[in-house]
């Protein structure tokens, strides 16, 4: 295994480095001593709650965004193969990738084209749901297309929600937000992408841009929602409800994989590679695909080399109390839903007898693989959503990786296995900055 040291000299020169976690335990006994050090999270009834709430807001889902008719409300992307990717990686990465590979195209999901239409979504129709209950304006047994009746709007119009955001994660909040009523305030760092804040605009959002990063534009929207009981913050670092909205996914991925009749068991191991930001969404469905699959599951999260914060916080054991800036890595990436310096302690902590590693891939590789797999797929991501994809490609040729297969009796059954890359986000990009990045992408001289 690699010395602290040099995992941290690595980073610092932007590498690409794969760090797998010395603190993994057997399920079992990661979930007891889960119950222990944080007894709060959410067990396996908890999450399907969850999504029994998300399931009860299907007819309001429907009439606010007709595109959720054909799901009959139900906010789920599907899980496409992608063999003819599979192939295409062969000649730059100059060999085979053994197994099934999947995506899982929440580039796809409805309402904001990405990951943060789960936790998003449901820690705003949870508050929904608190205040009409409170207000006595609505039985569990009632019809939730209510929810667009002007009774309930104008309750939840006295409202503010507040958040901060690289972007995605306001244009969820922002968009459910204001289909309910709500008022709604982002607080984005400067570098947010111009289409996003537009879309924002043209919602009736307020978004307010800050000189400064990501860490920063979240604690103004912390302050300024603390002095009004009228607003209500959405905490993308310690968020509760955000965390178990996303561990739903977990029983529908399970579903999907029943359905599509692929196997996971002790002979048939499932990788799951996971798009990491602050740690949110990736934190929330590993801890409940753990649930679901137990030792079945291998999961790895993927980081921009410009902004390893979970890697830099779980490798140190420092979780939130260290950021990239402290080791002069400078944030630079396209990856705008990757771009955070300073992880969530609270995930990182989670997940640390969970998770298998993380691993980190460059900007040019993200663009290279966003036009690999439009050509050989179809298939349109934006730059942070390609992160998962190259997760196999570790597996095997980056010798950490393939070193843990080894140590974990794995080799011989990788003919057997399943990977599922994340695809968390894309469809939401404008045609002609999408037609900008496969240009890019093609620009690019491919290795793997
Ligand atoms: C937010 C985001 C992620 C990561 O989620 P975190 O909760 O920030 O870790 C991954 N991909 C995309 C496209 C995102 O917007």
């Amino acid at each position: 295994m690699k010395s602290i040291d040099h995992l941290i000299d690595e980073m610092k020169h932007y590498k690409e480095t794969l760090w797998v976690n010395p603190d993994k335990l057997s399920s079992k006994k990661a979930f007891e001593l889960l119950l222990i050090t944080h007894p709060e999270l959410p067990n396996i009834e908890a999450v399907i709650a969850a999504d029994q709430r998300l399931k009860r807001f299907a007819p309001f889902f429907i009439s606010a965004f007709p595109e959720t008719s054909e799901s009959k409300g139900i906010i789920e992307s599907p899980l496409l193969p992608i063999p003819e990717f599979q192939k295409s990686v062969i000649p730059f990465v100059g060999g085979r990738i053994l197994g099934n590979w999947y995506l899982k195209a929440d580039n796809l999901l409805p309402i904001s084209g990405s990951i943060k239409a789960r936790g998003g979504v449901y820690e705003i129709i949870k508050f929904a749901e608190t205040l009409a209950l409170q207000e006595g304006i609505l039985n569990p047994q009632d019809d939730y297309s209510c929810f667009s009746d002007e009774k309930f709007k104008s309750l939840l119009g006295k409202y503010t929600i507040v958040v901060g955001s690289t972007g995605n994660l306001g244009l969820s909040i922002g968009t459910i937000g204001r289909a309910l009523g709500f008022k709604v305030m982002v607080h984005m760092s400067h570098d947010a992408k111009a289409w996003k804040i537009e879309l924002l605009r043209s919602k009736g959002v307020n978004v307010v841009l800050h000189d400064s990063d990501y860490s920063v534009a979240v604690a103004e929207g912390r302050n300024s929602a603390m002095s009004d009981p009228y607003s209500y913050f959405v905490d993308d670092e310690n968020s509760y409800e955000l965390f178990v909205g996303y561990a739903v996914a977990a029983l529908r991925l399970k579903q999907q994989i029943i359905d599509q009749k692929i196997n996971v068991n002790a002979d048939h191991p499932l990788f799951v590679y996971l798009p990491c930001g602050v740690g949110g969404a990736p934190g929330g469905i590993a801890y409940a695909l753990k649930l679901v699959f137990g030792d079945n599951v291998f999961i790895f999260l993927a980081e921009p080399t410009h902004a390893p914060c979970m890697m830099l916080g779980m490798a140190t054991g420092k979780y939130d109390r260290i950021s990239v800036g402290d080791i002069d890595i400078d944030l630079k990436t396209d990856a705008d839903g990757l771009a955070v310096g300073r992880a969530s302690g609270f995930v990182g902590q989670v997940l640390t007898p969970l998770l298998d590693g993380i691993y980190t891939i460059s900007d040019d590789k993200l663009y290279f693989m966003l036009y690999i797999l439009h050509e050989s797929e179809s298939m349109k991501l934006e730059p942070s959503a390609l992160a998962g994809l190259s997760g196999p490609i570790k597996m095997f040729y980056d010798s950490e990786g393939f070193s843990h297969l080894a140590a974990n009796g794995l080799l011989e059954k990788m003919n057997d296995a399943t990977h599922i890359s994340w695809g968390t986000g894309g469809s939401l990009v404008p045609d002609s900055i999408m037609e900008s990045y496969i240009k890019k992408g093609q620009g690019l001289s491919g290795t793997l």
